[in-house]
């Protein structure tokens, strides 16, 4: 078996593993963090410690941040916490077709409940085009939430071109950066974003444990989606758990430590699949390898059916479209709405590299992928 399903999740750091046990046994270490009594402190130092460590990555202050669930949580939070705290301003939103369902589901949730949502196209290589954004931008405009790395085609926006022109219109401007965060350089406090969606499960932290930054800013604000004991100052209740918030604060230390040692590693990676690959006849590439984040590469063959060509490389772990969509048989929305026919979005195939992904692993892919395009091609003869 040789994993390049990374971008779907990662295994989780032996130093994230061992910080989380610790937190979780250790005397003292267990306490509930709302308890004043010394126990109930230490645990929620351990949180602070935590906090600090995830800040440090995405250059903000650990009070900036919320803990939450993963991804899907902070962007409905944002979407529909920010939406709703600004109704009485306006009713519109903007955001792209080619958006996560944790983004997109939101939306369509609050047009049904009357907001007005408009859906922007992305340019031929998978970006959103600032003249684009610039006109679709009104007076009632209240959110714009576009995401930093994509999770089917790793296309990267240009998060500081769009969050500029929201400043100048005063419009609240939302990141989904679970594909980015801890992989690509972030600096919130020096960037034009309101509020960011961050996981730790795509970047060798444990499932189940995320947060969402909130710029301390006049008029950004979310309401709560959850209501009991008042943590974190009521926008996100309930008993902080501490062996995963200390997982993904380790994990956000380690990814300070590697990122540009990771960005070349991957960097490395997907050259030199893309070479051992780029000469087969019919290939098309998905998004765009000027503008993609390395550890994502998404590629279609012409005249391959998608699901025959996920069995003909059986012991890869890959993804066909994205890994939510993959159980059914419709082509993915995402690439759809970047151009490609039904056909060609069916034969995509994304293959995500990581951390441990080695030289010889990718060499293993190059053969089998070749091996397999070649195959299912003399079977069909394209038309
Ligand atoms: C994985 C992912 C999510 C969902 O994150 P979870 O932590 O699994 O809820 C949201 N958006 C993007 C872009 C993702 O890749």
């Amino acid at each position: 078996m040789i994993y390049l399903d990374y971008a779907a999740s990662t295994p989780v750091d032996p130093a994230v593993i061992e910080s989380m046990a610790v937190a979780m046994a250790a005397p003292g270490n267990y306490a509930n963090p709302s308890s004043t009594h010394s126990e109930g402190r230490y645990s929620n130092e351990l949180i602070a410690r935590a906090a600090g460590q995830l800040a440090e990555l995405v250059g903000t202050s650990p009070d900036r941040l919320i803990w939450t669930s993963g991804a899907t949580e902070s962007d409905n939070l944002a979407i529909l916490g920010a939406a709703t705290y600004r109704e009485d301003r306006g009713r519109h939103l903007v955001s792209m077709r080619t958006e996560h369902k944790a983004v997109t589901d939101p939306f369509a949730t609050l047009a049904q409940r009357g907001f007005e949502v408009t859906w922007l196209d992305p340019d031929p290589d998978g970006r959103l085009g600032l003249d684009k954004l610039q006109s679709a931008l009104r007076d009632d405009t209240q959110l714009v939430s576009v995401m930093h790395v994509n999770n089917e085609t790793g296309i990267v926006q240009d998060i500081a071109g769009i969050g500029e022109l929201c400043r100048e219109r005063g419009v609240l401007y939302h990141v989904d950066a679970a594909q980015s965060c801890g992989k690509l350089p972030i600096d919130l406090d020096a960037l034009p974003v309101d509020l960011m969606s961050m996981t730790a499960h795509k970047f060798y932290g444990p499932k189940g444990i995320g947060a969402l930054y909130i710029a301390d800013r006049k008029g950004v604000h979310v309401d709560p989606m959850l209501f009991g004991g008042g943590q974190q100052r009521r926008l996100r209740p309930g008993t902080l758990p501490t062996q995963q918030i200390v997982g993904l604060g380790e994990t956000a230390a380690i990814a300070t430590q590697r990122m540009a040692q990771d960005l070349e590693h991957l960097r490395t990676l997907r050259d030199r699949f893309w070479a051992g690959i780029q000469d087969l006849p019919g290939l098309i590439v998905n998004g765009s390898l000027e503008h993609g984040f390395p550890g994502i590469l998404n590629v279609s063959a012409a005249g391959v059916e998608g699901e025959s060509l996920l069995l003909a490389l059986e012991p890869l772990c890959v993804a066909t479209g994205s890994a939510c969509n993959s159980k059914s048989q419709e082509p993915s929305y995402v690439l759809r709405a970047l151009g490609l026919s039904d056909e060609l979005a069916q034969a995509a195939i994304r293959f995500s590299f990581g951390r441990p992904t080695t030289e010889a692993e990718v060499d293993t892919a190059i053969a089998l992928y070749r091996g397999a395009v070649t195959r299912l091609r003399q079977l069909a003869p394209a038309a």
